[in-house]
């Protein structure tokens, strides 16, 4: 046998610097005016086609522009489409319509255009534009309409709309039905690439679906491919996504293992056929594990011979030329040939939002969209030069990108060919075709019912109704032509200039009053291969820790009591300083302690990350809310000749005490707060992770916390006890659970002497509402997130899922499909999802719930753990009433209840009567009912549309109320007046004789 090849690996900065980009692009993109002018000329016609064959086509274009995104209805026709075709029962969709049609002028909206699609989306939309008079409003419009045809008129009218726009999109329902539709009109040259659409898979049934679906499609399209040679054959595209529950970054070893073959599987299947093959282009963070695949199985000998594999590439990304090269390395290496098909990028909203979220250093895409073109072009040059190693296909409905490419091959139209997506770019490309009879344009065509499409279809909706997009801006007749001739290079002009000024750095988000965190990249595999040894290199032995006697913690309040004179007397300014450096050097000793958080609290990895990101938040947001509340005092108005102020002063001596389950953020978080508003601390830390504590303190006193001003007591309830009691203690801080808080608090009343705050936070019966409206797979990820991170050991964890009789069947084998794609185990290992719980007690009472609910309530999905350690794996249950469930269970057990649409108040009220408050979710794409749920309960956090859990610092303040806690919420804005003392100060100005300042200022 030959010797494999040794492939060349993939290594490009994740996110490199814009300018420095930049500046090489720009240095490249000079053509010489002859060839300038060609360009300006092809561009100009493709544009006047687009233009004036706009009603002929009836394209999206011509929607677009009847719906821009920029206007109210715009955005409800997206949310519209999205979700109402997933809807199985008639009221939820009727309430959906409503209250949709309630968001956007639609009566008024004038139809500007008579293309079929617009008018059939007005339609759906604005049926009462046709039937109402002038003046009335949406709402009534709809309430009048409703009366008179009936809200099942109204709904099947709007199903019939949507429908009618998905058959614009989607070639056919299935790839039958799609292939019978492309070859019904058979044309020379005319090339197809299908597209199964779908989410990707959450469940190992899903991906095998899918897996299903492309073998059967690779079969049907070969069996009709006819006998031409490639590049001129049908092909198929694939999302890898689809064919693997767990395709992520962390998990390299397993994608490896278990997606590789079933690549190799279709590729095979392609093959057979001689097909094009492309694997599509995903998330940023998915790219080096993509191509990683991508290799695997593109150096497989069984391929060999065939030129149809295929990559799509992003331009968007910053990356995007170094993989061309490590392609185009790849197929050197194998002597193989590869389509390449350059996209500029389907994601870009996305990609910004996670960077931001992620705290990531730069941005993985361009921010400015002629960065994005001008990459475009460069890569397709850099493609151009690759062939016929690599065959180029250019995807885009962008007239002078086309135009470009075009000149960039000399006006030929060899060994490469265009692409474009079914519904889209028609006119573009049929005046191209006819006037290069030799060009060629593949269509992307997506097949499936109209279910999968929504996704697909928003996608498209977002992209192409963005202000920016090429397609808008061509269908506004507004723009003049040569404002779209302008070059992308002329637009950024100097490579400074590259970065788009108002998406601030992800450390830049909260500026000017604080940095963010930094943060990490999973898919980054050389930053996450650093960290990773960094977190090896500084493991230590955990030491033994000797908890505190009770004579010892009341001399420490003494102590602390000596410490508060100096301390309070400190200039906020520089508290806030001290806190700062306490967030720098975190952040700089961030792997020690990632190693310490796991050791001792049994944390995953992206548990710790987030950890540690929160504790330097604490740090940073209270020193800046700090220096704006207690550097001066604030000056309130009065009569002339007074001086009225009011300023914030520490109250002594605050007890912190904080628990096991974010040992790190939590304990800082308090102690920072109380250190800032001019306390002095004693800490009382969980005995379950007393060293992470002494870690956190010895930091404090590092960044200059005087050791007089906070001192750490180790020790278990008994020892917290111990200190509340103290007569000098000024206030208590504590998160725990309710029962603890009540005997703190009943102790604090039990003391003569002043009365004391309590600060305190407790737990929850978390609840999420999902109703028919919602997205399945958002729901699945959402859930398993809530329920099942960090072992279900949060407070904000989900235990209750709420979900509307009609999906619940599928949304709940969504759940449990998707937890048994979970890892449970050592926490060090970085694919891991769960790890242990904290202790054999806490496993003890997990476990004795799990097997009463096996008793009285059905099991969904019982997950399976490691036997040795404290494991407990995830479970699902479903109760038959919401009330079952009476006491927060703290760990990885999702509780769920079915409800009638019917009932909805009647959930709610079930809800309110657990007495706790602290976080909620609702899933619902229907505005009504999310402002119902906020106004009826009053829980402290509620999150819409996404998870429950990992409240960021100063933007989502952490909290609840009634038995959740006593407010105020933590990382907040109301969170440091808590800690302190209020003092007014008056002073008579003109007591020495005279009001001096009045008579300077009378006339
Ligand atoms: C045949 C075909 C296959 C495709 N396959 C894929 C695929 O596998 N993966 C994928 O992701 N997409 C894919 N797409 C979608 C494709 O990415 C979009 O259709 C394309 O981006 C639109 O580009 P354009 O040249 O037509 O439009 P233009 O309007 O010229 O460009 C739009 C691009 O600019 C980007 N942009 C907008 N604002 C900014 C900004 N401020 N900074 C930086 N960039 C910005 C957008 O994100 C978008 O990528 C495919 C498209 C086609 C036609």
């Amino acid at each position: 046998m030959p010797p494999e090849p040794q492939l060349p690996a993939f290594a490009a900065a994740y996110a490199p610097d814009d300018a420095a980009l930049a500046s090489d692009l720009l240095d490249t993109a000079t053509l010489t005016p002859d060839r300038e002018a060609r360009i300006d000329n092809v561009a100009t016609g493709l544009i006047t086609a687009i233009r004036s064959a706009e009603h002929v086509f009836g394209g999206v274009e011509a929607m677009l522009r009847e719906f821009a995104l920029s206007t109210k209805e715009g955005l409800a026709l997206m949310v519209l489409a999205e979700a109402l075709l997933r809807i199985p029962d008639a009221s939820t969709a009727d309430a959906f319509i409503e209250d949709k049609l309630g968001q956007g002028d639609f009566a008024h909206h004038r139809i500007k255009s008579d293309a079929v699609l617009v008018n059939a989306s007005a339609w759906a939309l604005g049926l009462s534009a046709r039937v109402v008079h002038a003046g009335e409003t949406p709402q009534g419009t709809l309430a009048a309409l409703t009366k008179r045809i009936g809200a099942p008129a109204v709904r099947a009218a709007t199903r019939q709309a949507m429908r009618l726009i998905g058959n614009h999109f989607v070639l056919g329902e299935t790839i039958e039905a799609a292939l019978a539709r492309a070859h019904a009109h058979p044309r020379e040259g005319r090339r197809y690439s299908y597209d199964m659409l779908g989410e990707g898979a959450r469940t190992a049934e899903d991906a095998e679906r899918y897996f299903q679906s492309y073998a059967e499609a690779i079969m049907a399209i070969g069996h009709t491919a006819g006998n031409a040679a490639l590049p001129a054959r049908p092909g198929i595209s694939v999302k890898l996504s689809a064919l693997h529950p767990r395709f992520e970054a962390i998990g390299r070893d397993r994608v490896l293992r278990e997606l590789t073959p079933q690549l190799l599987e279709l590729a095979r299947l392609a093959k057979g056929h001689d097909l094009a093959f492309t694997v599509d282009a995903e998330e940023a963070d998915r790219l080096e594990l993509s191509l990683e695949v991508f290799a695997a199985c593109f150096a497989d000998a069984s391929l060999a011979g065939w030129d149809g594999y295929g990559l799509a590439v992003q331009a968007y990304q910053k990356r995007a030329g170094a993989v061309i090269d490590h392609v185009a390395e790849l197929a050197q290496a194998l002597d193989r040939r590869v389509m390449l098909r350059l996209v500029k990028g389907a994601y870009w909203d996305t990609e910004v939002k996670r960077t931001q979220e992620r705290g990531l250093s730069d941005y993985p895409v361009f921010t400015r969209k002629p960065m994005t073109d001008l990459n475009y072009l460069h890569c397709a040059g850099k493609l151009l030069s690759l062939r016929p190693r690599l065959f180029p296909q250019f995807a885009s409905h962008n007239a002078l990108t086309v135009a470009t490419i075009l000149e960039l091959a000399d006006g030929s139209s060899d060994g490469y060919e265009f692409q474009r997506l079914h519904g889209m770019g028609e006119a573009l490309y049929a005046r191209l075709l006819a006037e290069h009879p030799q060009a060629v344009c593949r269509i992307y065509a997506p097949v499936g019912g109209h279910r999968d499409l929504l996704a697909y279809l928003v996608r498209r909706l977002l992209e192409n109704g963005a202000n920016s997009s090429f397609v808008a801006q061509a269908g506004d007749d507004n723009v003049p032509i040569s404002e779209l001739l302008t070059r992308p290079a002329a637009l950024i002009g100097r490579p400074e200039d590259a970065r788009n000024p108002v998406i601030p750095l992800p450390r830049d988000l909260y500026r000017p009053l604080r940095i963010n965190s930094r943060g990490i990249e999973f898919g980054d595999r050389a930053a996450l291969d650093a960290l990773l040894s960094e977190i090896e290199s500084a493991r230590k032995p955990l030491p033994t820790v000797v908890s505190a006697t009770k004579e010892h913690a009341a001399a420490t309040i003494t102590a602390a009591h000596a410490g508060f004179v100096s301390w309070s007397r400190t200039s906020a300014a520089h508290r806030a300083t001290i806190l700062e450096r306490a967030g720098d050097l975190l952040e700089q000793r961030r792997a020690a302690v990632i190693a310490l958080l796991q050791d001792e609290g049994g944390k995953t990895l992206d548990d710790c990350v987030a950890e540690v990101r929160e504790a330097i938040d604490y740090c940073r947001y209270y020193a800046s809310e700090g220096r704006l509340l207690f550097e001066e005092p604030v000056t309130l108005p009065g009569p002339t000749g007074e001086r009225n102020t009011l300023a914030l002063r520490g109250r002594g001596v605050f007890v912190a005490i904080s628990p096991w389950n974010f040992p790190l953020a939590i304990l800082l978080g308090q102690i920072t707060a109380a250190l800032m508003a001019g306390n002095a601390v004693v800490a009382k830390p969980a005995e379950q992770t007393p060293v992470i504590a002494e870690l956190a303190i010895r930091l404090l006193h590092e960044a200059g916390v005087p050791r007089a001003a906070l001192h750490l007591v180790q020790g278990d309830g008994s020892i917290g006890a111990a200190l509340v009691e103290q007569p000098d203690v000024a206030g208590v801080v504590f998160t725990g659970s309710t029962e603890v808080a009540r005997v703190i608090n009943r102790t604090l009343a039990a003391k003569d002497g002043p009365i004391v705050p309590l600060i305190a936070e407790t737990g929850g019966i978390n609840a999420m509402i999902v109703d028919a409206t919602a997205l399945p797979e958002q729901v699945a990820d959402d859930v398993g997130a809530s329920a099942f991170r960090s072992a279900g050991q949060r407070c904000s964890a989900l235990r209750l899922l709420c979900v509307q009789d009609d999906v619940a069947e599928r949304v709940i084998a969504m759940i449990a499909g998707a937890a048994r794609e979970l890892k449970i185990g050592d926490s060090r290992d970085p694919s891991t999802h769960v790890g242990p719980v904290i202790d054999v007690e806490a496993k003890t009472r997990l476990d004795a719930h799990i097997a009463r609910m096996k008793r009285e309530a059905r099991l969904h999905f019982a997950g399976t753990a490691p036997a040795s350690d404290n494991f407990v794996a995830p479970h699902v249950f479903e109760l038959s009433r919401a009330s079952q469930l009476t006491e927060e269970v703290f760990g990885p057990i999702l509780h769920v209840v079915r409800y009638k649409a019917a009932q909805f108040d009647e959930l709610l009220d079930d809800l309110a009567a657990t007495g706790y408050a602290l976080t909620l979710g609702v899933q619902s794409r229907i505005d009504d009912t999310v402002a119902r749920v906020i106004a009826r309960l009053r829980t402290g956090n509620v999150y819409v549309n996404r998870n429950i859990i990992g409240a960021v610092v100063g933007v989502q303040p952490f909290g609840g109320s009634g038995l959740s806690g006593t407010g105020p919420k933590a990382g907040g804005p109301h969170y440091l007046p808590r800690f302190a003392l209020e003092q007014t100060v008056s002073i008579n100005t003109a007591a020495a004789g005279g009001n001096a300042a009045l008579l300077t200022d009378g006339e």
